[in-house]
């Protein structure tokens, strides 16, 4: 008999009918959240469980006792209570490699928005405050050559590091867990000491996984170090930030813009201060959004579903819960 699994999001139709061919599929298609006691009800039968950002603790674990695997259609999985998943053997998986060149567009985007401006001179042109030439008050700080300090140097990191050195000629430095001799010889790139590329970066762009270690591992003091010219740009998980210290860093002019993509509070609140601060591009988590990458995303974790509902072990399985 095929085992039961339970999607709660749309995917695309040819990921549904591969999947379809080896599980029944009970699912939520609609764009808001399942309401909690449905999603009890759905999981009291389900061995498999095809989502992406559901958070999966020892409360939800309870009411699904068939459950053998979760396949997450992200590559982060800070949503995943690891512990409570391992002390039940549930297997946990994720959509790694397909994503990384797309997310490092996504992060090249808001370097280049935030240092020329563009959603702002958008807006300006729009509102029809373009009566003149380009004076002083429409500059921008150049990209190209500039030094780029990336956290976290790893599938993407490394995306976005070859995209600044050999399209922009940035001189470009990480701060990461481990040394990556690999990278700095293939990349030109050289280590540093997280404090040293707080000091000398024109950007830093944050790029670690939301774990324990990472959580508000840029706050006050880091913003502090670094130059008043400054740019911040966020793309891993928000909880990586202290969000109160960079909305004051921003406001005091400590660093001069940010460019996100992800926050404390997903979606953020109509009344967020980011929404009133030109120096801030805001995006609404949207790293790996475009069509052919999310097709991708959705099927390797159709993939991951069904070949850990089959006995074998999933090629993405996380590492904490091999
Ligand atoms: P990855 O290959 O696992 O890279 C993460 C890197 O961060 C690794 O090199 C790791 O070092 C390093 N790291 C871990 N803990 C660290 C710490 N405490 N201090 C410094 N470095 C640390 O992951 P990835 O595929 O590049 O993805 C990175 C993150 O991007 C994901 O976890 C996710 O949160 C985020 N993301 C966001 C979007 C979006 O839509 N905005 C899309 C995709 C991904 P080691 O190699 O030494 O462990």
């Amino acid at each position: 008999m095929k085992p039961t699994v339970f999607i709660d999001r749309k995917v695309p139709n040819e990921v549904e009918a591969y999947i379809a061919e080896h599980c029944n599929i009970e699912k939520w298609e609609q764009s808001t959240h399942i309401p909690r006691a449905m999603l009890h009800e759905k999981l009291a039968n389900a061995s498999g469980l095809l989502t992406a950002g559901m958070k999966i603790d020892a409360d939800l674990l309870e009411r699904a006792p068939k459950l053998k695997i979760v396949s997450s259609i992200s590559v982060g999985y800070n949503h995943f209570d690891l512990a409570a998943m391992k002390e039940r053997g549930v297997i946990g998986t994720n959509t790694p490699h397909v994503l990384n060149d797309t997310v490092a567009d996504l992060a090249l985007a808001l370097m280049l928005g935030t240092a020329r401006r563009v959603a702002e001179l958008d807006r300006y042109v729009k509102d029809g405050q373009w009566k003149s030439g380009d004076g002083l008050k429409l500059f921008g700080v150049d990209v190209h050559h500039a030094k780029l300090g990336i956290i976290g140097m790893g599938r993407i990191g490394e995306a976005v590091a070859r995209r600044a050195k050999f399209g922009f000629d940035m001189d470009v430095a990480y701060f990461n867990r481990s040394r990556k001799p690999e990278a700095e010889e293939k990349l030109g790139v050289r280590f540093s000491q997280l404090n040293d590329l707080l000091a000398a970066s024109d950007f830093v762009v944050m790029l670690a996984p939301l774990t324990a270690e990472t959580t508000k591992l840029i706050g006050h003091n880091e913003f502090k170090m670094m130059k008043p010219s400054s740019i911040f740009i966020n793309i891993s998980r928000g909880q990586t930030v202290d969000e109160l210290a960079l909305i004051e860093a921003l406001q005091s002019g400590t660093i001069a813009a940010a460019g996100l993509d992800v926050y404390e509070k997903e979606p953020i609140d109509a009344d967020h201060p980011f929404l009133q601060m030109a120096n801030v591009l805001t995006l609404p988590h949207i790293g790996s959004a475009t069509t052919q990458t999310r097709f991708d995303m959705a099927m390797l974790a159709a993939q991951n579903l069904v070949s850990g509902l089959s006995g074998q072990t999933p090629t993405c399985m996380v590492d904490e819960l091999k």
